[in-house]
């Protein structure tokens, strides 16, 4: 075993290797053994969280590229190309044309969409929203009536579901069954959109667009065929591909699209709004603190109060942060954890067992980092690794478009009230069981 590199299999789905460009500097199985406990442990295991890659600096190790394929889906006049955008790509984005700002362009990214051919543009923050009316209602069942073990685990971050199943298979059951954000788009785009647009859901291409190479993984996932299966194409995904922001930019550059010039435009409907909830998914502790303010919701029957709308224990980059809150007279404890070798000194710690909630993302100040996103531009050079200057910028960002805005708590969001209404009844309920929750396998 060369303990030198990483090691990255032909078929990662995530992740490529240029074996002629590796120096062995070492920079990648650093950050893998380090950061995520995963490098050193175990020759082929690797969680696609692509941390890697942002650390190298001969480019040995990118994300996989899928561009062409998403292209060919385009150009097919038979398809209907859906772009799903998550939280953090509109504060990367512009870190590819500019200088590293973090700034916030929504509406720019969505115009840059549409300019290289998606026939609609929808938000993932609308499905962050569905996420907590599902995470948050199976929390409460949980400490409440006892419905499963705690503490529970968040489950939006693929890689940490990935490390759960390979290093921790005896605490999978800890991990909430709600699916992440983009695993609850896919199956709602080719039911419930489908219908309401008069779509072929087979006709459908759903591409979400991400700061995340996990993502590129997490699709593949055959449980998560749920809408193909109800109609009798089990191998019908409900998510199609995956583009990073790095991509997204790389497509932009390459068709000669003036990103400067774009225009801002809106999303489409239905899921073309969240509320700040899930503008903040984006942040380590953006989930926590969307999950609080819906819980506080549900059991006080009152809008969530100003301290739980900026909840500043759960904010800024540190690796592990701990909290309790009461609400509805019972007190939570809840941690906050980026990095999957943090999230396994805590899980061995003596403290594991007081808490009731812990989420965990696996990349440096969550999905703002991911290694999809933009390290640079022509102006700027790359920035290798990462600075946490550009991080905190982009954290910044989306909490103050969360501050920005007039709906921040999940529950509240009117889209996902009617979808409900309309479509699915009550979280945690038959219909979202079967579309919006899965479960783990010990690998
Ligand atoms: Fe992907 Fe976010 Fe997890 Fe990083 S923290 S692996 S970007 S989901």
């Amino acid at each position: 075993m060369n303990e030198a590199y990483v090691y990255v299999a032909p078929d990662n789905p995530a992740i490529v290797k240029n074996n002629d460009l590796c120096t062995s500097c070492g920079h990648c199985f650093a950050v893998c053994s380090e950061d995520n406990g995963v490098a050193g442990r175990d020759r082929v295991a690797c969680i696609n969280c692509g941390q890697c890659a942002a650390a190298c600096p001969e480019q040995a190790i990118t994300p996989r590229n899928d561009i062409a394929k998403v292209r060919a889906e385009i150009n097919d006049p038979q398809k209907i190309v859906v772009f799903s955008t998550s939280p953090s790509v509109r504060v990367g984005l512009d870190d590819a044309f500019g200088q590293l700002t973090g700034d916030y362009v929504e509406g720019k990214m969505v115009s840059a969409l549409r300019a290289i051919g998606g026939d609609y543009v929808l938000d993932v923050t609308a499905s962050a929203d569905l996420t907590i009316m599902e995470e948050g209602t199976e929390l409460i069942n949980r400490v409440l009536h006892g419905a499963g073990p705690l503490p529970q685990f968040t489950s939006c971050c693929p890689a940490w579901v990935k490390f759960v199943e390979t290093f921790h298979p005896d605490l999978k059951d800890h991990l909430s069954s709600a699916k992440s954000p983009i695993g609850m788009q896919g199956p709602i785009i080719k039911t419930y959109f489908a219908a309401k647009h008069g779509l072929d859901p087979q006709n459908i291409v759903h591409v979400a667009v991400t700061p995340c190479t996990a993502k590129k993984f997490e699709i593949t996932r055959p449980e998560l065929n749920v809408a193909g299966r109800s109609i009798g194409r089990p191998d019908l995904p409900d998510t199609d591909y995956v583009i990073t922001t790095k991509e997204l930019a790389k497509w932009l550059i390459e068709d000669g699209i003036d990103y400067e010039g774009l225009e801002d435009s809106d999303f489409d409907s239905i899921l073309g709004k969240g509320t700040g909830a899930g503008v903040i998914f984006g942040n380590t502790g953006g989930v926590m603190e969307a999950a609080l303010r819906a819980a506080y919701t549900i059991l006080e029957g009152k809008p969530a109060n100003n301290a739980l709308l900026d909840y500043e224990p759960v904010r800024g980059l540190t690796g592990v942060k701990c909290s309790t809150v009461t609400v509805a007279g019972k007190e939570l404890r809840v941690a906050v954890v980026y990095g999957t070798h943090n999230a396994e000194k805590l899980m061995e710690s003596d403290q594991f067992n007081t808490f009731h909630f812990i989420e965990v993302m696996t990349c440096p100040g969550g999905c703002i980092s991911g290694a999809g996103q933009p390290q640079g531009s022509e102006e700027t050079g790359l920035v290798i690794p990462p600075s946490n200057t550009l991080r905190k910028k982009r954290i910044a960002s989306l909490y103050r478009e969360d501050e920005r805005m007039t709906l921040r708590n999940s529950v509240d969001n009117p889209e996902i009230q009617e979808l409900y209404k309309e479509f699915l009844g009550k979280p945690c309920d038959d219909m979202s069981k079967v579309l919006l929750h899965t479960h783990y396998y010990a690998r």
